[in-house]
C-alpha cells in the first residue's frame, strides 16, 4: 500500500473530529491537508486549485479542467466523488453546501484571508475555524507514509554520497546545489523537498543562507542542507564538511560540539517524551560548552507532506513525541561572519527511541 492508502481511516478519524465540533460539513483547501486526505497520488502541485469537501455521509474533490483527468483516474474505486468547476471553484462550493441546507461548516486557520472572505461572503451559512485537526492527523504516520519518508532519506543519503565524489575548491555553491538537485530528481525525487542551502566558508554562519555564486575556497567549511521528496513525502537532512585541506582546530571544535549535540538530542528521542526535553538535550549540551549563545534557532520540526510541520521540537513547544512522528534533530553552532556548523538527521519516532532514517556519515569529512 502506498502512503495515500489509508485514505478512508484518515477520513473516519477526520469527521469525528469537525462533527464533534458542531459542524455539519469540512472544506479543506490546504494541498498538503488534500493530499493527505484523499490520498490522491499524481494530482497535486503547488498551484493547484482543489477544495476537499466532507461531510457525514459523503467525501467530495473539486477542481478545474487542468486536473480532472488526474484526480478521476485517482478517485477511481475509491469512495471520493470528483466535481469538475468551470467557473469559481469555491463559489460552487459555497452554492452546493446552500443547496443542501447545510448551515455550518469548518475550515482550516491556515485558510488565506481572501480566501476565507470569500466564502464566508459566499456561503449562506455559518463559517468555523478549525484548529489544526488534518495537521494533528498529519503528525502521526502510518506504514506508507513511514516507507516514503524513509525512501526520501535514502534518496538524499545517495545525492550526499555522489556529491562528496565532485566537490573540490573551485566549484560554486550554486554548481553544488544543482548537483544535489540533479541527482536526486534523475533519481526518481518528486521535485524537492526545498530549495537546497549549499553555504561555504563565511557564508555557512547563516543558517538560512541563499545559494550563491561564490566559488568554494581551500580549507572552507561547507553546509549542505536538502532533502528529496518521494511519494509526496519530503526529507531534511544537513551535512558539514571541510574542502581542500583538513579542518582547523577551531572548525574541528565546533563541529566535534555540535555533533555532540546531534547524538545528545537523538539520544532523549522516544514516544511519550516531551518535545522540549529533546530540545533541552542538545540545547544543555551546547550551553556546557559555552556555545549556547551560538545556536538560536530550535532543534527541529515535524517532517511530511511538507517541510515544517507538527510537532515542533523547540524550547517553546507543549508537543509530546508519539510513535510515528517523523522530526528532524538539528543542532547548529554559528559564528557570525566566520563559520557555522549544523548537523541534521530525519527520525522517525519509536517506542524504543529514534529510528535514525538519514545514513549518511557523520564523523567531519576532510575532502583533499
Ligand atoms: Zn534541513
Ligand atoms: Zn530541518
Amino acid at each position: 500500500m502506498g502512503p495515500g492508502g489509508n485514505s478512508a481511516a484518515r477520513v473516519q478519524a477526520f469527521r469525528e473530529h469537525f462533527e464533534a465540533d458542531g459542524a455539519q460539513a469540512a472544506l479543506i483547501t490546504d494541498v498538503a491537508n488534500m493530499r493527505y486526505l484523499t490520498g490522491f497520488d499524481h494530482v497535486f502541485d503547488p498551484m493547484i486549485a482543489g477544495a476537499v469537501l466532507i461531510s457525514p455521509v459523503y467525501q467530495r474533490f473539486y477542481t478545474d479542467t487542468r486536473y480532472i483527468e488526474a484526480a478521476q483516474a485517482a478517485a477511481k474505486d475509491t469512495s471520493w466523488e470528483v466535481r469538475l468547476q468551470r467557473e469559481s471553484l469555491y463559489a460552487g462550493v459555497c452554492d452546493d453546501l446552500t443547496a443542501e441546507g447545510v448551515e455550518t461548516i469548518a475550515m482550516e486557520s491556515s485558510v488565506p484571508h481572501a480566501r476565507f472572505v470569500f466564502i464566508s461572503d459566499r456561503f449562506s451559512g455559518r463559517v468555523v475555524v478549525s484548529d489544526q485537526w488534518v495537521e494533528r492527523l498529519r503528525a502521526v504516520k502510518d506504514a506508507g507514509e513511514l516507507d516514503a519518508c524513509a525512501r526520501a532519506a535514502a534518496l538524499t543519503d545517495a545525492a550526499f554520497d555522489h556529491v562528496l565524489g565532485i566537490l573540490r575548491p573551485g566549484l560554486r555553491e550554486i554548481d553544488v546545489s544543482l548537483a544535489l538537485e540533479v541527482f536526486m530528481r534523475t533519481n526518481g525525487s518528486e521535485g524537492l523537498a526545498f530549495d537546497p542551502i549549499v553555504a561555504s566558508g563565511p557564508n555557512s554562519s547563516r543558517p538560512h543562507a541563499g545559494v550563491t555564486m561564490r566559488e568554494i575556497e581551500v580549507g572552507d567549511i561547507l553546509t549542505m542542507d536538502f532533502g528529496a521528496r518521494v511519494d509526496g513525502y519530503c526529507a531534511d537532512m544537513t551535512r558539514t564538511v571541510i574542502v581542500g585541506a583538513a579542518a582547523t582546530d577551531e572548525q574541528r571544535r565546533i563541529y566535534e560540539a555540535v555533533l555532540a549535540a546531534n547524538l545528545a538530542g537523538l539520544a532523549a528521542v522516544r514516544t511519550g517524551v516531551r518535545a522540549r526535553d529533546v530540545d533541552a538535550a542538545a540545547r544543555d549540551l551546547l550551553a556546557g560548552m559555552r556555545l549556547g549563545e551560538y545556536f538560536g534557532h530550535s532543534l527541529g520540526h515535524g517532517v511530511g507532506l511538507f517541510i515544517h510541520e507538527e510537532p515542533r521540537v523547540s524550547s517553546t513547544s507543549e508537543d509530546i513525541l508519539r510513535t510515528g512522528s517523523v522530526i528532524t534533530i538539528e543542532p547548529g553552532v554559528y559564528l557570525e561572519g566566520r563559520l557555522g556548523v549544523r548537523i541534521e538527521d530525519l527520525v522517525a519516532v519509536e517506542e524504543g527511541g529514534a529510528r535514525i532514517l538519514s545514513r549518511s556519515p557523520k564523523d567531519l569529512i576532510e575532502i583533499v
